[in-house]
């Protein structure tokens, strides 16, 4: 499939369905920032499920509510809005649509990314299907106090399409985009996530360790994330036909 354009935006708005679910772009995420890019995540479920041990559960909440303010700072993400909605039980109701229309509205990004439509987890394919109808309806004529429609962003999937990119064919075009000098990022915002430790089967020191290596080996990386709609495709084309 096609490889098409560039990365170029002043603000761009990544929707996810747990606390951690940006960080899978992080490195894009920490170019991005450290260019002067306004990054706004939406965080969408509350990741109240995710507690490795039944001491933690009342507390998971707050903690991974500090643990994402740590992301912020270590990619340099500007704005994370909280929808609350409770983990494993996202759903694209009317009340989540209205709210992420309007948070689109508010921040008026140039480019939404998103979970993939092929996903094991629930929520991520509910995070999925609420950030492909917020991003239509937010352009359009509609729901007047949820804000002025903005211009139509684009729209990108960081995850779950075309299987992970693992595919030597993609079905949907992809935009690659270097990210040489962030490879550690990744992994940097990772460690902020203290409270899943055990999901990684990591310790601070392998984290340490890992970064060290990357820091020690530089080599040219690249992410890659589909371009979602078709008219999104052609908008591209007719951007380069101008
Ligand atoms: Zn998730």
């Amino acid at each position: 499939m096609q490889q098409l354009g560039e990365l170029m935006y002043k603000r761009i708005m990544v929707f996810g369905a747990h606390p951690d679910d940006e960080i899978v772009m992080a490195c894009a995420i920490a170019k991005m920032a450290a260019e002067g890019v306004e990054v706004t995540v939406i965080t969408m479920t509350d990741g109240s499920e995710g507690y490795p041990d039944p001491k933690l559960k009342n507390k998971i909440v707050a903690l991974r509510k500090k643990e994402a303010k740590a992301c912020d700072r270590a990619l340099g993400i500007k704005n994370r809005e909280f929808l609350d909605a409770p983990d494993m039980a996202l759903s694209n109701s009317k009340e989540n649509l209205k709210k992420c229309i309007k948070l689109i509205r508010k921040y008026r990004p140039e480019a939404l990314f998103t979970h993939g439509p092929e996903d094991v987890h629930r929520d991520h394919r509910n995070a999925h299907a609420l950030t492909r109808d917020a991003y239509f309806h937010a352009s359009e004529p509609v729901a007047a106090e949820l804000g002025a429609p903005c211009k139509k962003p684009w729209l990108y999937y960081y995850k779950s399409a075309s299987y992970d990119f693992k595919e030597v064919n993609y079905r949907l075009p992809y935009v690659s985009f270097e990210v040489t000098g962030y490879a550690e990022k990744e992994l940097e915002a990772w460690k902020t996530q203290r409270s899943q430790y055990s999901v990684f089967r990591k310790t601070e020191e392998d984290f340490n360790r890992e970064i060290e290596d990357i820091k020690k080996n530089r080599k040219k990386v690249f992410i890659s994330f589909c371009i979602a709609e078709t008219n999104t495709v052609n908008q591209f084309l007719e951007n380069k036909e101008k």
